[in-house]
């Protein structure tokens, strides 16, 4: 069997990732500097501004799910009235706190428990269940919990989105000094967009490297080397990282390295990874000589718009061009853009259970590209961390048949 090609740079990784959770629990052991959970696609630039550590729970769900323990504490959240419709980052985090369990005490030496935060932040422009999830530790702590309130399906992002969103970071970092008495320095806010920025654009080279033939990266390899870019952007760490893992990507294109050998069809993978699983895919699309050179998910880590010379404005701006904060519209003209840009011959639409905000295969969007962009297309059921909800056999019954249909139209 041909075995998954691992980058060299994945041993980094786990260093960038060891450092950046040692560093949060010393803070909060030692009460400085103070600790600052953040939504992954929260306010990062401006905590870091204002010396907060910065921990992001939604990376804790996602280790929960890749380590196959979320399925265990799903259940004890839902005892407690948090239906199991609901996210299941949430679910997890929320069971596995409850169960005093966090995986972060078996992978690092030293770390007992997730940090207990000084301030929660939030920003809705994923969804309303961050600000459930984040609530629920404020009440439990006694934690302030502050945040920004988004607009949802916005078609052009206008003046009016930015300047409303803006006012509310500046108001936000005013209620965070009244908080926790951590002020806002202006110079480094200025350069902490700038670094975020540049981390954007270096993740946004690493997951156009795909566009080569054969391609040298896949989905579920960029799933892994998206941390930094979640966890540490705004931070010189991120950017280091991405310049040794670019070059060894460009290493690979040079040599004509392909993440799957024998590279015959091109996919865009839309919606949640299936976090307990990624292996067990990776393997199953290696085995059909098929690429996932694209997705959504990996691809919400760019924020171009980020500039350091304009940081309100432009952290108002990223924070509201999100994928996920638009309309249908906006996601059939970006599909097309992806298409032509990776070359993909089929989307496989992921309907996550518990997070419908990331499935956009529910309001007839798949139908209307293959109409419009003759996309073919499949729509597999399961979830980011409830493995009850994925059955898999009908998965790769479904993308076996798939690939055998994109291999009839060649
Ligand atoms: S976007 Fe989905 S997975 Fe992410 S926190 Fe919200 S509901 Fe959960």
């Amino acid at each position: 069997m041909v075995e998954i090609r691992k980058l060299k740079t994945a041993k980094l990784m786990k260093k960038v990732m060891a450092d950046h959770f040692y560093e949060i629990d010393a803070a909060m052991k030692a009460g400085n500097p103070k600790v600052a959970w953040c939504t992954s696609v929260g306010p990062a630039e401006l905590l870091r501004a204002m010396g907060f550590v910065v921990y992001f729970p939604e990376n804790h769900a996602a280790i929960l799910g890749a380590t196959r323990t979320a399925t265990d504490y799903i259940p004890v959240a839902n005892a407690i009235g948090y239906s199991p419709e609901i996210c299941s980052y949430l679910t997890a985090d929320v069971g596995a706190y409850l169960k005093g369990f966090t995986p972060l005490a078996k992978i690092y030496d030293g770390i007992e428990t997730i940090p207990k935060p000084d301030v929660l932040v939030y920003n809705t422009n994923q969804c309303r269940d961050v600000k459930d999830w984040f609530e629920w530790y404020a009440r439990r702590w006694n934690v302030p919990c502050l945040g920004i309130e988004s607009y949802v399906n916005v078609g052009e992002v206008t003046e009016t989105h930015v300047q409303g969103i803006a006012g509310q970071f500046k108001k936000l970092a005013d209620d965070l000094t009244a908080a926790t008495g951590n002020k806002l320095d202006m110079d480094k806010l200025a350069e902490t967009v700038w670094l975020s920025r540049k981390c954007s654009d270096l993740w946004k080279e690493v997951l156009e490297m795909a566009t080569h033939k054969p391609s040298p990266l896949t989905f579920f390899d960029g799933t892994i080397h998206m941390g930094p870019a979640v966890v540490m952007r705004g931070t010189q760490v991120a950017i280091d990282y991405y310049e040794t893992l670019l070059e060894e990507l460009r290493g690979w294109v040079a040599e004509g390295v392909a993440a799957v050998p024998g590279e015959k069809f091109r996919i865009y993978w839309e919606g949640m990874p299936i976090w307990g699983k990624l292996r067990e895919n990776a393997e199953l699309f290696l085995r059909l000589k098929t690429a996932v050179v694209a997705s959504t998910y990996c691809n919400s880590w760019i924020f171009t718009a980020l500039d350091g010379n304009d940081p309100w404005n432009s952290m108002a701006r990223a924070y509201t061009e999100l994928f996920i904060v638009r309309d249908d519209d906006y996601k059939e003209e970006y599909f097309i853009k992806m298409k032509e840009l990776f070359d993909y011959d089929g989307v496989i639409f992921h309907d996550a259970k518990t997070c419908p905000n990331n499935s956009n295969c529910r309001y007839g969007l798949p139908q209307r590209l293959q109409e419009k962009a003759g996309v073919p297309f499949v729509t597999i059921d399961g979830d980011l961390n409830d493995l009850r909800c994925y059955s898999e056999e009908q998965a790769i019954t479904k993308i076996e048949a798939f690939i055998e249909q994109l291999g009839e139209r060649q």
